[in-house]
């Protein structure tokens, strides 16, 4: 049986904070279908955009969206749903110790090279799917 990387503990820490990750267009586009929503009605409900970045609202120091866990999940930015599998961490296991002190539910039992074994088959077949 393969090991598993990951395994979120819905700890909410990568859905707070001041600021969230940047959508680009399809990123809009997907929220908008998920949401059942035109751009402007998402925009007045859930963005801050600021010139031409846009990010999602933040209420009570977390995104708009986080109750007890992602209520837009199929609709999420792509970098959320990056998060935390990130391609960096094949580069420099500074960046594996980095993320993983933000992110509990990485399995850092197996260490960095079997860690890293398991993320590129995950990435490779995220990649078939278009998520990166
Ligand atoms: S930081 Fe990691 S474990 Fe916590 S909610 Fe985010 S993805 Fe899940
Ligand atoms: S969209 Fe979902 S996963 Fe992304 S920051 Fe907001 S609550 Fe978290």
């Amino acid at each position: 049986m393969e090991e598993k990387i990951f395994e979120c503990q819905q700890c909410g820490y990568c859905c707070h904070g001041e600021t969230t990750v940047s959508l680009n267009e399809d990123d809009v586009k997907r929220m908008c279908d998920h949401l059942q929503m035109d751009f402007d009605e998402v925009k007045e409900r859930y963005l801050r955009v600021t010139g031409s970045t846009i990010q999602m609202k933040i209420v009570d120091g977390h995104c708009i969206f986080y109750d007890k866990g992602c209520t837009v999940h199929p609709g999420r930015p792509w970098r959320c749903a990056q998060w935390p599998l990130h391609q960096s961490i094949l580069a420099d296991e500074a960046n594996f110790r980095a993320i993983t002190a933000s992110c509990p539910g990485i399995n850092q039992e197996i260490g960095y090279k079997r860690f890293c074994e398991g993320l590129s088959k995950v990435l490779a077949e995220k990649e078939k799917t278009g998520w990166l």
